[in-house]
């Protein structure tokens, strides 16, 4: 009997990404094809978002899409957490659970699409670290689940449960896997990193026979010993993230900081239930500065939150002029159901929004612009993503993979995605970098 074929459509960030991962992983263990087409799939699984409604605008249009396409639907991920939210839509769902049901998922396979791999060899086509919807060259390493904060504007507590982090010996025995099996680059995720261990009182836990405590820096230190770049995502601005610097200043992580500051108005992070004091912020950026130069600071922002003033957007915009960060996102809010930030009074009107908006990343292209120009003549570590025309494109550690800028390399030479190679800086805008092989 041929394999039936699911197809599989993830959406939404690295998490949920990882989450892909896993159950992409089960259906090829028990034999299920995948297919990147609707047509000819037994049945079609979506991954959705459910994060800003623009988000959940487009999971919506997605499974509207493949149950025309394809009329066999699973929905899956944080838009699953409220199923009458998918029903109402369109009850021709096969089914729907949350972020992370992969039980749930798999049982909706068997149901609809039942099938009963012939032999067990099956499982050796799937590759020790499974699935991966990353290039071979780099992954997401997934730290924990869900998170303890109530920040007013963001719902994913309530989609994903609170902070929930995974053994520290599973974690290492799955990283070092992927260091076996090729990857260079090590992307720390989850919605509060830096809070890792928390949920476990740091318990003390063993890891190739040696004790190691369930904690941030502990884990950082046996990642930074793998011998590949480590890169940290979605910190919370806890004081102890300080006691990474030094592992980045050694070279031990990459010396990258995401670190979402979300506003600079005392007023307005207070209204966000956020940490408040800015300069204090301010202080500790130059701190990091003065124990790691080279650090890569990545901050995300929030205009238009309700009862923002002329005021405090000025504040922010001050801000932006002296931390002068590296690599910034921002956001305009988005009143996404089921926020407590909904309730607050003085909405801001959505051309405000588009206007501070654009005033903020005019502003921040300038600054990346300038810090860019800073790096001609130098040279620069570069990862190798792609082959072109020209040569190739790869990322500098300060470049995270989809969300910052990206080398442009002129070159004759024969390179492979996941190469390392030294590239002298030539030219840069206000994203990007141009070199030729040094
Ligand atoms: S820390 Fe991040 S995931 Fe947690 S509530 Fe705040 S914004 Fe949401």
């Amino acid at each position: 009997m041929h394999p039936p074929k699911v197809g599989f459509i993830s959406l939404g960030c690295p998490k949920a990404l990882v989450d892909s991962e896993r159950i992409l992983t089960q259906l090829r263990i028990e034999g299920y094809e995948i297919t990147p087409k609707y047509k000819g799939a037994g049945l079609i699984i979506v991954n959705t978002c459910g994060f800003i409604d623009a988000a959940k605008a487009e999971s919506i249009a997605t499974i509207g899409e493949a149950l025309e396409e394809n009329g066999r639907v699973i929905v899956t991920g944080c838009m699953g957490v409220r199923d009458d939210d998918i029903s109402k839509i369109d009850d021709r769902v096969l089914s729907v659970s949350g972020p992370q049901a992969y039980e749930q998922v798999m049982a909706a396979v068997h149901e609809h699409l039942p099938y009963q791999a012939q032999h067990d060899p099956l499982q050796s086509l799937v590759p020790p670290q499974g699935i991966k919807l990353t290039p071979r060259h780099y992954a997401y390493l997934k730290i924990s689940e869900g998170c303890n904060q109530t920040c007013s504007f963001c719902i994913i507590p309530s989609m994903r449960g609170r902070l929930v982090s995974r053994p520290i010996g599973d974690l290492l025995t799955e990283a070092q896997g992927l260091v076996n099996a090729g990857v260079k680059e090590l992307l720390v995720i989850s919605q509060d990193t830096g809070a890792y261990g928390v949920d476990t009182k740091y318990k003390m836990d063993f890891w190739n026979g040696q004790p190691i405590k369930t904690r941030i820096q502990e884990l950082m230190v046996a990642l930074g010993n793998m011998g590949v770049w480590v890169r940290l995502h979605y910190l919370y601005p806890y004081p102890h993230i300080d006691k990474l610097l030094p592992l980045m200043a050694e070279n031990k992580i990459a010396p990258y900081l995401d670190i979402p500051f979300q506003h600079a108005s005392p007023r307005i992070l207070k209204l966000m239930k956020r940490p408040g004091d800015t300069d204090k912020i301010l202080k500790r950026i130059a701190k990091w500065r003065e124990i790691c130069p080279d650090v890569c600071i990545r901050s995300t922002f929030i205009v238009g939150f309700p009862g923002e003033t002329d005021e405090d957007f000025e504040m922010l915009l001050d801000f932006i002029e002296e931390a002068q960060l590296d690599r910034v996102g921002c956001f305009q809010y988005s009143p996404v159901d089921g926020a407590d930030a909904n309730e607050l009074p003085s909405p801001v009107a959505d051309e405000i929004k588009q206007q501070r908006f654009d005033q903020f990343m005019q502003l921040q292209q300038q600054i990346s612009a300038a810090k860019l120009q800073n790096k001609i003549g130098s040279i620069q570590q570069v990862l190798i993503d792609e082959i072109t025309d020209f040569g190739a494109i790869g990322r500098t550690y300060a470049d995270a993979p989809e969300i910052d800028g990206q080398v442009h390399i002129e070159t004759d030479l024969a390179l492979n995605p996941g190469d390392m190679v030294s590239v002298r800086i030539a030219g840069a805008d206000e994203y990007d970098l141009w070199g030729g092989i040094e």
